[in-house]
């Protein structure tokens, strides 16, 4: 294991620098060989560093960490660029999952700034990947199934009556362009998740208490070292 991991965890992650050294060395362990099995292409960059591999495949760690499979098989194409870009009908992503080529395209400094600023509720990698370990299971039953379907019908349910209340411009917390649609919600729902816990817990209860469930993990539960 060569000590970057540890290094550019520690640097960019405050989920990993939250977690009990036990914990740590399984997601470091759980990045290594994840990193290993997905397939980083640079996009107008010469090489994908270990650095961007690291943090981009932590996010597949963080979201997947309760879970016992963490592993991608549709989507473990990885296109980086340089900066944000057009796509389709679509200027100035960050990120995005192309369900067609089945790939998952990221802005490097759209990544990093996610990760750098752990509480504002944006981080395109933790979103990207929502949406591609939601598609996994969609194509066909040869790829593997990251959430218990039962689990995630009833997340559905609970989510669209959140969707509803966006529509309506009446919701506590989450962002309009959740609204958009189920996939959007969801994805939003995982950067609210781990980056604004106590404010989705405490505003949006039964959806936070669904994502527990799916995730089995609860970030509002992690040591607090100012108590
Ligand atoms: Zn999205």
């Amino acid at each position: 294991m060569p000590i970057s991991y540890d290094h550019y965890l520690k640097k960019y992650s405050q989920y990993y620098r939250d977690l009990h050294p036990d914990l740590q060395e399984n997601f470091k362990q759980r990045t290594y060989i994840a990193s290993k099995l997905l397939n980083f292409k640079p996009v107008k960059f010469t090489i994908v560093t270990e650095e961007m591999k690291i943090l981009i495949t932590s996010a597949l760690i963080q979201i997947t960490f309760g879970l016992d499979n963490y592993v991608l098989r549709r989507f473990k194409t990885i296109l980086v660029v340089p900066n944000t870009y057009s796509f389709k009908q679509y200027d100035a992503l960050l990120g995005h999952v192309d369900f067609d080529k089945n790939k998952i395209v990221m802005s490097w400094p759209s990544v990093q700034e996610g990760f750098i600023i752990p509480d504002d509720a944006f981080n395109v990698a933790l979103h990207e990947l929502a949406h591609a370990l939601q598609a996994e299971k969609s194509k066909s039953l040869i790829f593997s199934n990251f959430f218990s379907a039962f689990k995630m019908n009833r997340w559905e349910d609970e989510g669209l009556k959140e969707l509803y209340k966006i529509r309506q411009k009446r919701h506590p917390f989450l962002s309009d362009y959740a609204g958009i649609n189920m996939k959007e919600l969801f994805a939003t729902c995982m950067e609210c998740f781990f980056e604004q816990p106590k404010e989705f817990k405490l505003k949006v209860p039964r959806l936070y208490h669904l994502m527990t469930d799916l995730l089995k993990q609860d970030p509002t539960e992690k040591e607090d070292p100012l108590i």
